[in-house]
């Protein structure tokens, strides 16, 4: 039997990062973490309460189809996305659905992402997923938003929200992170007149895969999360032990 303590306590520090880059939509987002030989169980942040309120004790353990096997909190109907993205990456273990707002605001453009700035480089041509602007409340929406995110690591909802996955939870909350600021920088240079000048594919490849580090995400995660704790006057008790830079890596190399 895992331990999960660990990663319990991984789900609620993410919750405050999250929280703190206002990705939370009230009560609404979530993420899971994947319990290691757990036979595709994974701890969630149960509903009815926000991203940051989030304790170890109150994280709810799902199984592979969806349903809540541990724990007292209602479970998010959107599960679907974390069970189904879960099921089909057994390369990643942490799966982020957030509602945020430049990126909700910018999906419905209909224009592709642009290399405006480091953050959006990351990703590339990112999908959009827009068989509905509905939640994801069943298995089979599940599943066919796994099937757009295919191998990448992030997703668009149309009108709707994001998905991102990662190896570890703050791989998947960088990407949370900085998908939501690039949107941001586009909707800053369509609202200035529409961007002009920004380099081309090659250059834009290099330099996402530069912001693709292990180390990146660490530093990242860990630096949100002494701010988000700064704000909610949790005192810190983790040591600052920021992570050398590591190399950059493409999953599809
Ligand atoms: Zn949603």
């Amino acid at each position: 039997m895992t331990d999960t303590a660990a990663l319990r306590h991984a789900l609620v520090r993410a919750g405050r990062v999250l929280a703190i880059e206002e990705q939370g939509d009230y009560v609404a987002g979530h993420i899971s973490l994947r319990i290691p030989d757990g036979d595709g169980r994974f701890l969630m942040k149960p509903a009815g309460i926000g991203l940051e309120e989030m304790t170890d004790d109150q994280i709810i353990i799902v199984d592979a189809e969806g349903q809540r096997i541990e724990g007292s909190l209602p479970r998010h109907n959107e599960v679907y996305i974390h069970s189904e993205v879960l099921r089909a990456r057994p390369d990643i273990n942490a799966v982020v659905h957030t509602h945020p707002l430049h990126t909700v605001v910018f999906s419905s453009l209909g224009v592709p992402l642009l290399p405006l700035s480091a953050d959006a480089t990351i990703f590339g041509d990112i999908g959009i997923f827009d068989e509905t602007t509905d939640l994801i409340i069943s298995s089979e929406r599940g599943a066919a938003v796994a099937r757009r995110l295919g191998d990448d690591n992030a997703l668009i909802l149309l009108n709707h929200g994001i998905v991102t996955a990662g190896v570890t939870v703050e791989e998947a909350v960088y990407y949370a992170l900085k998908l939501e600021q690039a949107c941001k920088i586009q909707l800053y240079a369509a609202w200035a007149g529409g961007a002009k000048r920004y380099g081309g594919a090659a250059d834009a490849r290099n330099r996402g895969l530069r912001n693709k580090r292990a180390d990146l995400f660490k530093n990242v995660f860990d630096y949100a999360h002494r701010c988000a704790c700064r704000n909610m006057g949790i005192v810190i008790c983790e040591p600052i032990a920021p992570q050398a830079m590591q190399g950059c890596y493409d999953r599809n190399a």
